[in-house]
């Protein structure tokens, strides 16, 4: 038997002794920074010349790791490894993957924070933040696992006099993983392990301002025992490696997670069956928000103006399920927006390597540029309340911003701006705010704040978003408890960490035997 699943803790770093090992972690890392990290194709490593160089957003000089980077070529030889070794693999029971996972988790959550500490430096994230990150890897790891084994076994259907019928799971073949950079551990490792852990083999390829702590991982499961062929690491360019491994023939099944406008590319390339191609590729997308959090008359004005800051801020509002627009009721909007400008004004930006930074940069340069041009566009449509400067210096910083008055069908309430940015909306009553909160093209996560209950079950039936929360942020969902994913143009709304999602990688066989 195996224990139950719970959601791995997160770490208390009031606590001197958690202070004291992350700041270690943080110093051991800093030692390995800079080291070339290869390819992994059929269980070999190979090196490039051309390499992606990560660089640590908060102070572009420091050089996170330098990553080999695949050609067409590598990916060939990737694809067909992880084709041959399917024969293999596929035929291992669910249990034996299963254990794969756990002792992967186990090896994670001892090195846990040192897996944080990548993330402090490749991705900009804060120690809270980034100690939330690994926890979400491990909880993938610890969930699909158990998951599986339940599902090994089948679902019960029913049988005649003279005649065994069983229903079983079986995987589907090649997956190609394109994890983002903005969970670069969890997202990268739960897109990883769920097809491998179903039975199929794998290529990842990822993000590319993120490579290490991937790269780190692909070490995890080697050391955790999974053979060669199974997964293959092919870091390259979306142009090059990504097309030529989306289109590719033996590709069974796609999982991605980014913008709109690549995921919906990849899903329409994949529906294009290919000389050579016997079967319909299966894709999972999971792609933008733009997330409403709504507080109503008669709420608690200091949870809504918390639930607010934090839904917009946490990871300078890097998150698909970020609360980037808030619909408040004209009863109690001057009051909100006050306090909203206040908490924001009181956040801290910084280098995240301190322990007491809340915000640290966005993750480039052309995150940077692109936030900055939307900051441009809310000084016309709105009206600036808090933030709204930019420095690139060093790093890529931008102060947490706060508009106020937008027009609901405005730009910067429609369009993903993925940063620091909040946009506040009036709305006269609840079902204007609620039409407000379902008027883009997004439909990922949602919050209403609001003590009255014939509003609450009004939005469970009419705020159209795949995660809706009441009386909290609209961020931080946790494996096997808020499973996650969107409706609308925010993706297949596949529910990571949900009790759906493992099924999305295999396909059910009946066999029906008659004695
Ligand atoms: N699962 C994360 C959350 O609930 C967001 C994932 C994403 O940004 O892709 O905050």
């Amino acid at each position: 038997m195996v224990v139950p699943y719970k959601h791995e803790p997160f770490t208390d770093f009031t606590v001197k002794e958690n202070k004291k090992a992350f700041e270690e972690a943080l110093k051991l890392v800093k030692e390995e920074l800079g080291k070339d990290h290869d390819l992994l194709i059929n269980g070999e490593r190979v090196s490039t010349e051309d390499k992606i160089v990560s660089i640590n957003p908060a102070n572009k000089e420091q050089v996170v790791g330098r990553v080999s980077k695949a050609t067409k070529e590598h990916a060939e030889r990737a694809i067909q490894a992880a084709d041959e070794a399917f024969e293999g693999w596929r035929k291992w029971s669910a249990r034996s993957r299963a254990e794969l996972l756990f002792r992967a988790a186990a090896i994670v959550r001892r090195r846990k924070h040192e897996f944080s500490a990548y993330l402090v430096y490749e991705a900009g994230k804060p120690w809270k933040e980034a100690d939330a990150d690994t926890a979400e890897a491990i909880d993938f790891m610890e969930y699909y696992a158990r998951q599986m084994i339940e599902l090994g076994e089948g679902k019960a259907i029913e049988s005649r006099p003279g005649e065994q019928n069983r229903y079983v799971y079986t995987p589907s073949g090649v997956a190609l993983v394109i994890p983002p950079w903005n969970f670069a551990f969890a997202i990268m490792a739960g897109t990883a392990v769920a097809p491998l852990v179903t039975g199929n083999t794998v290529l990842l390829k990822p993000a590319s301002a993120t490579p290490v702590v991937a790269a780190k991982f692909v070490e995890v499961l080697e050391e955790a025992g999974l053979p060669k062929g199974v997964l293959n690491f092919v870091p390259g360019s979306g142009a090059e490696v990504g097309d030529y491994l989306v289109d590719h023939p033996k590709t069974s099944i796609i999982t991605f997670t980014g913008s709109r406008e690549v995921g919906t590319r990849i899903y329409e390339r994949a529906a294009k069956v290919q000389p050579g191609q016997q079967h319909l590729k299966r894709v999972i997308v999971e792609m933008g928000g733009k997330d409403t959090i709504v507080v109503d008359k008669d709420a608690d004005l200091e949870l809504a103006a918390q639930a607010i800051v934090v839904s917009a801020f946490g990871f300078s509002g890097q998150k698909c399920s970020a609360g980037s627009r808030a619909v408040i009721l004209k009863e109690v909007y001057d009051q909100v927006r006050d306090r909203v400008v206040e908490l924001t004004n009181e956040l801290t930006l910084g280098e995240t390597t301190g322990p007491d930074v809340y915000m640290g940069p966005v993750i480039d340069q052309a995150s940077f540029d692109k936030i900055m041009s939307y900051i441009e566009i809310g000084k016309e449509e709105g009206r600036l309340v808090a933030g709204g400067e930019g420095d690139d210096s060093k790093g890529y910083f931008i102060k947490p911003t706060v508009f106020a008055d937008l027009a609901p069908k405005s730009r910067m309430q429609q369009e993903e701006i993925f940063g620091p940015v909040v946009c506040l909306t009036k709305a006269d009553n609840f079902d204007e705010a609620i039409e407000i909160a379902n008027n883009t093209e997004y439909g990922l996560t949602g919050a209403v704040i609001t003590n009255n209950r014939a509003h609450i079950e009004q939005a469970k039936m009419d705020f159209h978003v795949g995660n809706l929360y009441f009386n909290r942020n609209c961020t931080g969902a946790i494996v096997g408890y808020h499973p996650f994913g969107g409706f609308k143009m925010s993706g297949t709304d596949s529910k990571a960490g949900g009790p759906d999602y493992l099924g999305l990688h295999m396909q059910a066989k009946t066999v029906s035997e008659m004695f």
